[in-house]
């Protein structure tokens, strides 16, 4: 028997996000900290689990949207967060998030980023992201690994943290995302591309007006989810299974590696785990100076 979702009940367990079914067979899960550019701390990311949980668990839903309030869709990590892990109901079985050295970050890092965007990856059900404003490093991280990306003409995507002396966000997908070239690009002058160059490159599915997104990112689940349930996970299976023939697993694994290296460099060398001049330069770079 179908399960079904009490959505009346579900938001109400939500402080970071809001849990809706918008349309029939649709859910939608909007990042709802616009004060804080929807900057995720360890919170945010443990509810936006437990509401694609509840997607995928109702049988009703056949497609699911993340979307985010306000005028960005989000700034990436936020930096301030300091909750501990521990306290929350971990998904991974890596532990060990209080270990000395580089390695409690690892672990950390693997749980909360790799290990969420890896699970959110091959969610059995379609994935739309709906996208506006600014999309920086970790704010990739709730864009790429979804299936469809619908974008506002003003939505901007960057990946900066080459300046923090890493390769760049945790989820390391930009060759793929992006094209080699171009990921180089990105990751080296940590510009912000547009939704329109990231359309032409196949990042972005679709651009539309601001005052269009919902809309039409609505419109789009409301086609996709006229199709059986079983169809949509076998074609999207088969598609990620082609992405793994491809070693996606792999290189993401190997950079998540590369990562740690520049972590533990700059921890040896500043007693800090980034660069401590990355992000006067990010910031200066947003302002339009070269300094
Ligand atoms: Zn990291």
């Amino acid at each position: 028997m179908a399960r079904k979702g009490k959505q009346a009940n579900i938001s109400s367990v939500f402080e970071r996000i809001r849990y809706e079914t918008p349309a029939p067979h649709v859910a939608r899960v909007t990042l709802a900290r616009a004060e804080q550019r929807n900057a995720q701390d360890r919170k945010m990311l443990y509810e936006l689990d437990r509401a694609f949980r509840i997607a995928v668990a109702d049988d009703d839903v056949k497609v699911i949207i993340i979307a985010a309030d306000g005028p960005h869709f989000s700034s990436g990590h936020d930096l301030n967060d300091r909750a501990d892990l521990n306290e929350f109901d971990t998904v991974s079985l890596w532990g060990g998030f209080d270990e000395e050295g580089q390695a409690g970050m690892m672990n950390g890092e693997e749980e909360i980023y790799l290990g969420f965007c890896w699970r959110w990856r091959n969610l059995p059900k379609p994935t739309i992201a709906q996208v506006q404003g600014k999309v920086i490093a970790g704010g990739l991280m709730l864009v790429w690994p979804f299936d469809i990306v619908v974008a506002s003409d003003d939505a901007t995507f960057s990946d900066p943290v080459v300046a923090f002396g890493v390769n760049g966000h945790e989820f390391f997908t930009h060759a793929w995302e992006l094209g080699a070239r171009k990921a180089k690009e990105m990751l080296f002058t940590g510009a912000a591309f547009t939704a329109e160059e990231c359309h032409r490159m196949g990042m972005v599915n679709m651009v539309v007006p601001r005052a269009q997104l919902e809309s039409a990112t609505l419109e789009l689940a409301q086609r996709i989810a006229r199709r059986p349930m079983v169809g949509l996970r076998l074609a999207k299976m088969a598609v990620n299974q082609s992405l793994d023939a491809q070693g996606q697993w792999t290189a993401i694994q190997a950079a998540f590696s590369l990562h740690h290296v520049g972590h533990a460099n700059a921890r040896a060398k500043y007693g800090y785990p980034v660069e401590p001049s990355g992000a006067e330069l990010i910031r200066n770079e947003a302002k339009g100076r070269k300094a």
